[in-house]
């Protein structure tokens, strides 16, 4: 028995019907709303014919591991952020200490950007889990400097 196809890609294997139209959509195509599978034709006919299908974007739910990792990554982020502080205020203090002015500083930038990648995981971009993970390991370094 042959595969359904994709009906906007002929050539690729699609992952579901829509449940609006009936045609086969591929990964790419597919778009889940309230569980239900559809097309992006319909999906964006929906946009014009009022309210067919509610909510109209579709809600691309977040997975439970990326909720925490973020979490985690705003709370590594704010606590790279107040020791960046500390480091800065301790400089002041103490002007001698120099490198401990540059590690502030990278820590100082290092916690933004963590932060910054618990947005983006938040948002469900996964570039996010590779941006903090790569601040995390940065963040390291410098600590056992
Ligand atoms: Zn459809
Ligand atoms: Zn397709």
């Amino acid at each position: 028995m042959q595969h359904l196809k994709c009906w906007v890609h002929p050539d690729i294997d699609a992952i579901g019907v829509c449940k609006s139209c009936g045609k086969g959509v591929c990964k790419e195509c597919a778009l889940t709303i309230r569980n239900e599978t559809y097309c992006k034709t319909c999906v964006e006919a929906s946009e014009v014919s009022v309210g067919k299908l509610k909510p109209v974007k579709p809600v691309v739910g977040r997975s439970g591991s990326i909720t925490v990792a973020s979490i985690l990554f705003f709370i590594f982020g704010v606590v790279g952020f107040i020791g960046a502080i500390t480091e800065i205020i301790y400089v002041f203090a103490k002007p001698f200490f120099a490198e401990v002015a540059i590690i502030g500083g990278i820590d100082f930038i290092v916690g933004l950007f963590t932060i910054y990648a618990g947005k983006l995981l938040w948002d469900n971009k996964k570039d996010g889990g590779i941006f903090g993970i790569l601040m995390a390991v940065i963040a390291l370094l410098i600590d056992l400097l």
